[in-house]
């Protein structure tokens, strides 16, 4: 997507914890913060590992690959973008499902969308005078049809 394409949305607010997650698009790069003793995935970034309260975690970057754990398509117009009708959806991430992010699935009809469906990152930038923000947004992911 060219940068006079960027579409309006309503970002998050970048903060010291999770600036990492809303930045990694800039390095091509869907990642969490990940323990460094047990591998657990901790989204959203907590200071502590919830599985053995370890406290080193470093943001590791994912594959990107993820499947639609729910979804709806709305119809109503709240905001001037995206047009309707379009999917909110939650997907499961592929290396760890119970990290789930709040989502658009993009790059197919609304009525194309499933449970389960196989899905790949497609990150949107958004240059910002407070700072620039990647949102993860995601696809339908034709390598993982089978
Ligand atoms: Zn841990």
């Amino acid at each position: 997507m060219t940068e006079s394409a960027v579409p309006f949305r309503v970002l998050p607010q970048l903060t010291d914890r999770n600036r990492p997650f809303w930045t990694g698009g800039g390095a091509g790069e869907l990642r969490f913060l990940r323990c460094d003793r047990c591998g657990y995935l901790v989204h959203p970034p907590a200071p502590i590992c919830p599985r053995d309260y370890h406290r080193e975690l470093t943001w590791t970057p994912v594959s990107g690959k993820a499947r639609v754990a729910t979804f709806t398509v709305n119809h109503q117009p709240w905001m001037p973008y995206p047009p309707v009708p379009y999917v909110v959806a939650i997907v499961e991430i592929a290396e760890q499902p119970a990290v789930r992010l709040m989502t658009n699935i993009v790059g197919c009809a609304p009525d194309a969308v499933r449970i389960g469906m196989p899905v790949r990152v497609d990150i949107e930038h958004h240059p910002d005078p407070e700072g620039d923000v990647w949102l993860p947004l995601f696809e339908p992911d034709p390598a993982a049809e089978a």
